[in-house]
């Protein structure tokens, strides 16, 4: 049951093979190359940008304790840069962030040590 409202795209694709895409109905662009789509797909691009950049690599990576750190050292940038929080405050506060990511390694290294020192002394048992 073929639709005869579908037909092919007759958009290019960047390498300038002719788009294989099925048209929009009663249309002869698919949604890739549709001309009134163009601004639909700048959003869509800009917002698979945010989810691929560093700061959204970076922010993943990182423990969920040390993300809200993150998260009000970004707060903190960012007021500064609005005339909202003096910088001394925000040095302040991030030398507070930096006593707290040591404090934190400080903590894995001593757990790290006592999960060692348990299974060593398992073993010698
Ligand atoms: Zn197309």
């Amino acid at each position: 049951m073929a639709d005869q409202n579908r037909r092919p795209c007759r958009g290019t694709n960047k390498d300038g093979t002719a788009c294989r895409a099925q048209a929009l109905p009663g249309r002869e662009w698919c949604p890739n190359h549709a001309p009134e789509l163009a601004g639909w797909r700048a959003d869509r691009n800009r917002r698979g940008g945010e989810g691929k950049s560093t700061a959204a690599r970076v922010r993943k990576a990182m423990p969920a304790d040390l993300r809200s750190v993150g998260d009000m050292l970004l707060e903190a940038m960012q007021a500064v840069k609005d005339g909202k929080m003096t910088p001394s405050v925000a040095h302040a506060l991030a030398g507070l962030a930096r006593a707290y990511v040591d404090v934190t390694e400080y903590a894995t290294f001593e757990a790290r040590i006592a999960a060692v020192e348990e299974a060593t002394e398992v073993k010698a048992a």
